[in-house]
């Protein structure tokens, strides 16, 4: 594995990649790797030539009084993780290469499917996602490019900027992976007490009632809004800050369930910010969830005491 710091060394290696008729998988990433980052890492291995992981804890998407200073760093036992997979590039840029003027004064604004959900409560948090991430396409170039359906919003935003500005690049959604005990697997679960970990896959069984009650045939999202409100509310160690459900394709609010929706959750536990979904396609048949998957050997990210 390679490990570049500068655009222009990343352009001339995909630019090459590609001259020599290879195909470059891009796996954007904030670096302290779990298993749902190597599972897009493995899907990129498979499916493209010269796989290129970007590692940038980007500060123009975190809003002031988030948590840019205490994000989790790794970046030997990243390497690790990496090279393990079969990874060709790691790209590291500091904040001084990718934003060497400061504050870009041009940047990206996806509109109406950045309203609510996650834009709601980190104004400005997609508006600095959607322009690193155009930064890198427009590094990489024509690619194949890897995102998690844990951050289903960002996965829907992402998209619609390929599709708007007729970016070059195939945007491939991946399974959201869990702990063995449901919880979503996020960088930000090292923040959780021993406790708040133990109280966190509340989030995730919220939605599965959510899924039962889809299954007893409840059509209405405000009865699956209410479901998940209650079982949230059951554990006080989570601080709910949103139940949406939406429609996949462009974050439409519906209220009568139907075709392909997310029913979305953010929770505050201690000092992370959790988020959690489930995707139902309903259909003449009835109702089918994807609950994402589960990592079979146990915890990879424990709670700190
Ligand atoms: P991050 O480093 O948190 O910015 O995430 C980098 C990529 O990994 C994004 O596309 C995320 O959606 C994806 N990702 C993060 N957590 C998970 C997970 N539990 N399952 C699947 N993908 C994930």
């Amino acid at each position: 594995m390679k490990g570049v710091e500068t655009i222009a060394d990343l352009r001339t290696r995909c630019d090459d990649a590609r001259r020599r008729g290879a195909t470059v998988g891009l796996v954007p990433t904030m670096g302290f790797f779990h298993a749902g980052h190597r599972s897009l890492m493995e899907l990129a291995r498979a499916e493209t030539d010269l796989v290129v992981v970007s590692s940038f804890v980007n500060p123009t998407q975190f809003a002031a009084g988030e948590d840019l200073d205490a994000y989790p760093r790794d970046t030997e036992r990243d390497d690790a993780i990496a090279r393990a997979v079969g990874v060709d590039v790691m790209f590291s840029p500091a904040v001084t290469e990718m934003y060497p003027d400061g504050s870009p004064t041009t940047t990206v604004h996806v509109a109406q499917l950045t309203d609510g959900m996650c834009g709601a409560a980190r104004p400005g948090h997609f508006d600095g996602v959607t322009t690193v991430v155009a930064k890198l396409f427009s590094i990489v170039g024509p690619c194949r490019a890897y995102f998690g359906r844990k951050d289903f919003q960002q996965l829907a935003v992402v998209r619609r900027m390929v599709r708007d500005l007729d970016l070059p690049v195939v945007v491939v959604g991946a399974p959201l992976v869990r702990e063995s005990d449901g919880l979503a697997l996020s960088s930000r679960n090292a923040y959780l007490t021993a406790p708040e970990r133990s109280a966190a896959p509340a989030l995730h069984r919220a939605l599965l009632a959510a899924v039962t009650r889809l299954d007893a045939g409840t059509r209405d999202a405000a009865s699956l809004v209410d479901v998940v409100r209650r079982a949230v509310a059951e554990e006080p160690v989570l601080a709910l800050e949103y139940v949406e459900v939406r429609r996949s394709s462009d974050l439409a609010s519906i209220s009568e369930l139907e075709g392909e929706f997310v029913i979305a959750v953010a929770a505050q536990v201690g000092r992370a910010r959790l988020i959690d979904n489930v995707v139902v396609v309903i259909d003449s048949s009835g109702a089918v969830a994807d609950l994402g998957v589960r990592v079979a050997d146990g915890p990879s990210t424990a709670g700190t005491s």
